[in-house]
């Protein structure tokens, strides 16, 4: 039986303590260790289990592996010698992924059951958590003029299949290391994050990334049809990468979130037909629309309850749609010339 650890006083972090970052071959964590670069720590141990060649973003100067952390050895190797890790692994994608492939999203679970024993053992401050809106209740999310989830809707729990109960059950186990074990954990439930450097094809992608592709080739192709998913009448908020990267670094560092669950997304609440409009806009394009009413649609609507945010930390994710999609419009375009030319991704 594990003893509790005296809960410590910990000194300030140190630019060359040892940060340990899983998931980092894909989008937020890619993004999170760029951000943490550039505030100036020096050692930043990453980790994915993709080649490294198809690593989003690589970091120069970060220390990138390729390791599979659902494998207890592994997790053990990634969090030697980590004072804060954060894990961002999982197998996961839009709405097309996760009502598809439950079991692989129920087997996220190895990764965060071996990534927290393993960052206690290595004696960690602090452990970060990617949870998800979709641990919320699914029968508050039913109606497109949802009211805002707050973080106490996610009991009664009745999570959504497969990805949200992995999710659910991951936060308790963050819950757990801090009331039985002692460790500082940091659990943010994520509203659809969104941005460059994000996944925009292959059928992982999210509505944002989606759209924005489907207006690119519509215009690139001259077949002005577009077919969304769904009536289009679904609600969704969307926060901006930049906005997530922050809020983590936010959570992370606060005292009095420890193993709090917490929501870390925009509560700027739009339809996938009021997004397509903005993307067209963007675009300068007018398409015809065709909706696809057995394609996975996912909740009927979901939005980002702030008030617990703002009154903690003084802040929520405030970057608007119009200004995060024209940024994220023109990368996933330059992506898609790049890759007719033969090239992989650009910066
Ligand atoms: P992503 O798919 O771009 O990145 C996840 C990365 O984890 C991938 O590169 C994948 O290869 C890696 N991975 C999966 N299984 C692994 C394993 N066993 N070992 C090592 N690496 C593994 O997804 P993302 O959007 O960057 O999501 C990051 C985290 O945020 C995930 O936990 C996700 O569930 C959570 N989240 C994301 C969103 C969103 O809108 N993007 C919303 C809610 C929650």
């Amino acid at each position: 039986m594990e003893k509790k650890r005296p809960i410590a006083e910990h000194p300030k972090l140190k630019k060359d303590d040892l940060i340990v970052i899983t998931g980092a071959g894909g989008f937020i964590a890619g993004n999170l260790v760029k951000y943490l670069v550039g505030k100036g720590f020096t050692r930043i141990r990453a980790a994915d289990k993709k080649p490294l060649y198809e690593w989003y973003q690589r970091i120069p100067g970060v220390k990138s592996l390729c390791l599979d952390v659902s494998d207890e050895h592994n997790c053990r190797r990634v969090c030697e010698g980590a004072v804060e890790v954060y894990n961002l692994a999982a197998d996961m994608g839009g709405m097309g992924f996760i009502e598809r492939f439950r079991v692989e999203c129920l087997r996220s679970i190895l990764i965060n059951t071996h990534m927290i024993e393993a960052a206690y053992r290595a004696g960690a401050r602090r452990y970060f958590f990617s949870s998800s809106a979709c641990a919320y209740n699914v029968l508050l999310q039913q109606d497109p003029k949802v009211r805002a989830l707050k973080e106490s809707d996610a009991y009664p729990a009745m999570a959504e299949r497969g990805y949200g109960w992995e999710k659910l059950m991951s936060e308790m186990f963050c819950q757990e290391y801090w009331a039985e074990r002692g460790m500082k954990t940091a659990i943010a439930r994520f509203h659809n994050v969104y941005g460059p450097y994000g996944t925009w094809d292959g059928g992982r992608e999210k509505a944002p990334a989606a759209l924005c592709r489907k207006v690119i080739e519509a215009i690139d192709t001259g077949n002005k049809d577009i077919t969304i998913w769904g009536d289009g009448h679904q609600t969704r908020s969307f926060m901006y990468i930049e906005d997530c990267v922050k809020g983590i670094d936010k959570i992370m560092h606060c005292d009095d979130l420890i193993a709090t669950p917490i929501n870390l997304g925009s509560s700027e609440l739009v339809s996938i037909n009021d997004l397509l409009s903005k993307v067209e806009r963007i675009a300068g394009v007018k398409l015809k629309r065709r909706y696809d009413l057995n394609a996975p649609r996912g909740v009927a609507g979901r939005n980002s309850d702030n008030t617990f945010i703002r009154n903690v930390l003084k802040w929520e994710p405030n970057t608007s749609l119009d200004v995060g999609l024209k940024a994220t419009y023109q990368w996933i375009e330059k992506q898609y010339n790049a890759r007719k030319k033969g090239r992989r991704v650009v910066e």
